[in-house]
């Protein structure tokens, strides 16, 4: 039997039950994994909430790590035993075991543990993706990122200062400032209230050539208004909410920006692209130039604690939820 974090309903973390189900079974180029780790994204929120909508009953979560115990017809890529981890849909991550499609794992390093893993594929290869392909971050460029202290900030800031980029950091508190700081920022501004001003000041008017905005409603206009002109916002999350319909007229006053809503499905939907992010993340982890914070751990069945504490902005860097 498996053990599984289920949602029957969307609503407050209150909704995730643990339940037993039978063994899933592979079918053809699919893989049976026995998680040793579960990575909390905040994906998963969504889902949660019905932001994001999937079929119900359903089992969230898309990040894990741990042992293939079996496989199904046509997988050749992995076999029963080997260390594997993964990010993105589908959707069955909150659970001991899993089946998936053997073309979405990644064989670990022997230097990668499994917890490790389980934090840093989704928060990492989003990382690699927004730094870059959205916009390729040059060295001596100054970029603006919200959320700087979350599981994706935190890789962010470090993996641009190996870039050899100057990352100023938006947080909500003197502590996350403190630990951004220490993890490759060389700015914090606390709060978005003046964000242009404070933007403005940092780098002698210039404004920065693009922003990271995984906030949302919030910082949305915040955001425009940090940009020099041609640059772009990559608006990636939604912590705060949707933002709302916008006039792209918008786009044109304030200095011919550009807008994108990056997918970490998109970015990783070809199996080439998933390997290559991949591999650039364990290198980058084993150089030591970027260290996977695994600030907070829970237990799977606890779920619901982990969502709470999530959502009330209390955790830095990245979660992991042990089965
Ligand atoms: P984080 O660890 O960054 O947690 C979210 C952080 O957002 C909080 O700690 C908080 O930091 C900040 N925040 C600002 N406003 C709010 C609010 N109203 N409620 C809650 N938090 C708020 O999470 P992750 O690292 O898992 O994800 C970061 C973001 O990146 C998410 O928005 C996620 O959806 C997005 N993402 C997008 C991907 C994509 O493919 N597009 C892939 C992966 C992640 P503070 O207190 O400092 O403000």
């Amino acid at each position: 039997m498996s053990k599984a974090i289920r949602i029957h309903a969307t609503g407050g973390p209150e909704v995730m039950k643990w339940e037993q189900l039978p063994t899933p079974q592979p079918g053809p180029n699919e893989a049976l994994i026995q998680h040793e780790a579960v990575g909390l994204n905040y994906i998963d929120v969504y889902f949660r909430t019905g932001l994001y909508k999937a079929p119900l009953p359903c089992t969230i979560g898309m990040e894990g790590a741990g042992t293939v115990l079996e496989v199904g017809e046509n997988v050749k890529d992995v076999a029963p035993g080997d260390r594997v981890a993964y990010a993105g849909g589908p959707l069955g991550a909150y659970a001991t075991m899993r089946v998936i499609p053997a073309d979405r794992l990644v064989k670990l390093p022997k230097e990668i543990d499994f917890k490790t893993a389980a934090a840093m594929m989704l928060q990492g290869i989003t990382a690699h993706f927004l730094l870059h392909r959205t916009f390729k971050v040059q060295a001596g460029q100054t970029i603006l990122l919200h959320a700087a202290a979350g599981g994706v900030g935190l890789i962010m800031c470090q993996w641009a200062r190996h870039l050899g980029a100057h990352v100023i950091g938006v947080v909500s508190t003197d502590e996350k400032a403190a630990i951004i700081k220490a993890n490759g920022a060389a700015h914090a501004i606390i709060g978005h209230d003046n964000l242009a001003a404070e933007v403005k000041k940092i780098t002698g008017g210039a404004m920065v050539p693009v922003v990271y905005d995984s906030v949302g409603k919030d910082t949305f206009n915040a955001s425009l208004d940090c940009l020099a002109p041609l640059g772009l916002l990559a608006c990636f999350g939604s912590a705060s909410g949707p933002v709302p319909p916008f006039d792209i007229a918008t786009l044109g006053t304030k200095g011919s920006l550009f807008l994108t809503r990056p997918a970490f499905a998109t970015y990783t939907a070809a199996r080439a692209d998933l390997a290559a992010a991949a591999i650039a993340l364990f290198e980058v982890v084993a150089s030591g130039a970027v260290k996977i914070q695994v600030n907070q751990t829970f237990r799977l069945e606890d779920a619901a604690t982990a969502h709470a504490a999530l959502q009330a902005r209390q955790t830095t860097g990245s979660t992991v939820l042990l089965p």
